[in-house]
Protein backbone atom coordinates (compact mmCIF):
# COMPACT_ATOMS: atom_id res chain seq x y z
CA UNK A 1 0.00 0.00 0.00
CA UNK A 2 1.05 3.47 -1.09
CA UNK A 3 0.07 7.27 -0.03
CA UNK A 4 0.48 9.75 -2.57
CA UNK A 5 0.64 13.52 -1.53
CA UNK A 6 -1.83 15.20 -2.94
CA UNK A 7 -1.47 18.80 -1.50
CA UNK A 8 -3.02 18.69 2.26
CA UNK A 9 -4.36 15.31 1.95
CA UNK A 10 -2.76 12.12 1.67
CA UNK A 11 -4.43 9.56 -0.55
CA UNK A 12 -3.96 6.61 0.01
CA UNK A 13 -4.09 3.99 -3.26
CA UNK A 14 -4.43 0.24 -3.70
CA UNK A 15 -2.03 -1.33 -6.34
CA UNK A 16 -4.07 -3.20 -8.80
CA UNK A 17 -6.93 -1.46 -8.01
CA UNK A 18 -9.18 -0.20 -10.90
CA UNK A 19 -10.58 3.10 -9.51
CA UNK A 20 -7.23 3.75 -7.85
CA UNK A 21 -6.23 3.85 -11.09
CA UNK A 22 -8.52 6.45 -12.38
CA UNK A 23 -8.09 8.50 -9.34
CA UNK A 24 -4.54 8.42 -10.66
CA UNK A 25 -5.01 9.22 -13.99
CA UNK A 26 -3.49 5.87 -14.96
CA UNK A 27 -6.53 4.72 -16.27
CA UNK A 28 -9.32 6.41 -18.74
CA UNK A 29 -12.57 7.58 -17.74
CA UNK A 30 -15.48 10.18 -18.42
CA UNK A 31 -15.39 11.68 -15.29
CA UNK A 32 -17.90 14.31 -14.55
CA UNK A 33 -17.03 16.06 -11.75
CA UNK A 34 -14.13 15.99 -8.97
CA UNK A 35 -12.59 17.58 -5.95
CA UNK A 36 -9.71 17.42 -3.37
CA UNK A 37 -11.71 14.18 -2.15
CA UNK A 38 -13.89 12.45 -4.43
CA UNK A 39 -14.36 12.22 -8.06
CA UNK A 40 -17.20 11.20 -10.20
CA UNK A 41 -16.64 9.26 -13.69
CA UNK A 42 -19.54 7.19 -15.78
CA UNK A 43 -20.15 3.80 -15.39
CA UNK A 44 -18.66 1.86 -18.46
CA UNK A 45 -21.76 -0.60 -18.64
CA UNK A 46 -24.51 2.02 -17.71
CA UNK A 47 -27.44 -0.18 -16.60
CA UNK A 48 -29.22 3.23 -17.60
CA UNK A 49 -28.20 6.50 -19.65
CA UNK A 50 -26.36 8.53 -17.51
CA UNK A 51 -25.33 5.97 -15.21
CA UNK A 52 -22.22 7.13 -13.14
CA UNK A 53 -19.81 6.36 -10.23
CA UNK A 54 -19.45 8.80 -7.26
CA UNK A 55 -16.10 7.32 -5.53
CA UNK A 56 -13.63 8.54 -2.97
CA UNK A 57 -9.66 9.89 -4.38
CA UNK A 58 -8.76 7.77 -1.02
CA UNK A 59 -8.76 4.18 -1.35
CA UNK A 60 -11.54 2.49 0.81
CA UNK A 61 -12.97 -0.94 0.25
CA UNK A 62 -16.45 -0.51 1.61
CA UNK A 63 -18.77 1.08 3.84
CA UNK A 64 -17.15 -0.41 6.79
CA UNK A 65 -13.84 0.94 5.76
CA UNK A 66 -14.43 4.78 4.19
CA UNK A 67 -14.26 7.46 6.55
CA UNK A 68 -16.92 9.22 7.16
CA UNK A 69 -15.65 12.71 5.62
CA UNK A 70 -15.33 10.89 2.78
CA UNK A 71 -18.44 9.04 2.70
CA UNK A 72 -20.18 12.77 3.23
CA UNK A 73 -17.96 13.70 0.28
CA UNK A 74 -19.25 11.28 -2.30
CA UNK A 75 -22.66 11.66 -1.08
CA UNK A 76 -22.71 15.14 -1.80
CA UNK A 77 -21.31 14.85 -5.15
CA UNK A 78 -23.54 11.80 -5.44
CA UNK A 79 -26.84 14.49 -4.91
CA UNK A 80 -24.90 16.87 -7.25
CA UNK A 81 -24.74 14.46 -10.04
CA UNK A 82 -28.43 13.32 -9.42
CA UNK A 83 -29.60 16.70 -9.72
CA UNK A 84 -27.76 16.80 -13.19
CA UNK A 85 -29.48 14.08 -14.56
CA UNK A 86 -32.91 15.37 -13.75
CA UNK A 87 -31.85 18.74 -15.05
CA UNK A 88 -29.52 17.74 -18.04
CA UNK A 89 -31.10 14.30 -18.99
CA UNK A 90 -34.39 14.41 -18.29
CA UNK A 91 -34.52 12.32 -15.60
CA UNK A 92 -37.89 11.56 -14.03
CA UNK A 93 -36.41 10.05 -11.06
CA UNK A 94 -32.77 8.39 -9.38
CA UNK A 95 -31.35 5.24 -7.45
CA UNK A 96 -28.75 5.52 -5.23
CA UNK A 97 -26.87 2.04 -4.94
CA UNK A 98 -23.72 0.86 -2.96
CA UNK A 99 -22.45 -2.80 -2.68
CA UNK A 100 -20.78 -3.44 -0.03
CA UNK A 101 -19.29 -6.71 0.45
CA UNK A 102 -19.53 -9.68 -1.91
CA UNK A 103 -22.93 -11.20 -0.70
CA UNK A 104 -24.18 -7.99 -2.06
CA UNK A 105 -23.21 -8.12 -5.18
CA UNK A 106 -19.88 -5.60 -4.82
CA UNK A 107 -17.50 -6.42 -8.07
CA UNK A 108 -15.07 -3.19 -7.44
CA UNK A 109 -13.70 -3.05 -4.40
CA UNK A 110 -13.08 0.58 -3.78
CA UNK A 111 -16.36 2.37 -2.32
CA UNK A 112 -18.26 3.95 -4.73
CA UNK A 113 -21.60 5.04 -4.94
CA UNK A 114 -23.88 4.40 -8.21
CA UNK A 115 -26.06 7.25 -9.43
CA UNK A 116 -28.81 5.75 -11.68
CA UNK A 117 -30.89 8.32 -13.54
CA UNK A 118 -34.52 6.75 -13.90
CA UNK A 119 -36.67 7.23 -17.09
CA UNK A 120 -40.63 7.05 -16.33
CA UNK A 121 -42.40 4.79 -19.14
CA UNK A 122 -39.54 5.08 -21.72
CA UNK A 123 -38.49 1.09 -21.79
CA UNK A 124 -35.93 2.20 -24.41
CA UNK A 125 -33.83 4.00 -21.44
CA UNK A 126 -34.94 2.24 -18.31
CA UNK A 127 -35.67 -1.65 -18.59
CA UNK A 128 -34.65 -2.33 -15.20
CA UNK A 129 -36.46 -2.72 -11.58
CA UNK A 130 -35.50 -3.40 -8.03
CA UNK A 131 -33.72 -6.60 -6.89
CA UNK A 132 -36.17 -7.18 -4.64
CA UNK A 133 -40.12 -8.18 -4.24
CA UNK A 134 -41.83 -6.07 -1.13
CA UNK A 135 -43.18 -9.06 0.67
CA UNK A 136 -44.80 -8.41 3.94
CA UNK A 137 -43.04 -10.71 7.11
CA UNK A 138 -44.20 -11.65 10.52
CA UNK A 139 -44.02 -8.16 12.49
CA UNK A 140 -43.38 -10.16 15.57
CA UNK A 141 -40.17 -11.01 13.66
CA UNK A 142 -39.67 -7.82 12.20
CA UNK A 143 -40.07 -6.72 16.04
CA UNK A 144 -37.32 -8.88 17.24
CA UNK A 145 -34.41 -7.74 14.30
CA UNK A 146 -35.14 -4.18 15.11
CA UNK A 147 -34.33 -4.47 18.89
CA UNK A 148 -31.27 -6.45 17.32
CA UNK A 149 -30.57 -3.74 15.30
CA UNK A 150 -31.53 -1.06 18.69
P1 LIG B 1 -20.24 -2.92 -8.13
O1 LIG B 1 -20.74 -4.21 -8.71
O2 LIG B 1 -21.25 -2.23 -7.24
O3 LIG B 1 -18.91 -3.12 -7.44
O4 LIG B 1 -20.05 -1.94 -9.35
C1 LIG B 1 -18.87 -1.78 -10.05
C2 LIG B 1 -19.19 -0.94 -11.25
O5 LIG B 1 -17.97 -0.45 -11.79
C3 LIG B 1 -19.90 -1.69 -12.37
O6 LIG B 1 -21.15 -1.07 -12.65
C4 LIG B 1 -18.92 -1.60 -13.54
O7 LIG B 1 -19.58 -1.45 -14.78
C5 LIG B 1 -18.12 -0.38 -13.18
N1 LIG B 1 -16.77 -0.33 -13.75
C6 LIG B 1 -15.84 -1.31 -13.73
N2 LIG B 1 -14.71 -0.89 -14.33
C7 LIG B 1 -14.93 0.39 -14.69
C8 LIG B 1 -14.13 1.37 -15.37
N3 LIG B 1 -12.87 1.12 -15.76
N4 LIG B 1 -14.69 2.60 -15.61
C9 LIG B 1 -15.96 2.85 -15.22
N5 LIG B 1 -16.75 1.96 -14.59
C10 LIG B 1 -16.25 0.75 -14.33
ZN1 LIG C 1 -8.86 1.83 -4.90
Amino acid sequence: MTTEDRGRRFVRAEPNCIFCGIVAGEISSTTIAQNERVIAFMDINPVTPGHALAVPRSHATDLFDITTDDLAACVRLAQQIAGRAKDRLGADAVNLLNCSGEAAKQTVLHFHIHVIPRFKDQPSKDAIGLPWDSVPSNPDEIERIGKLLS
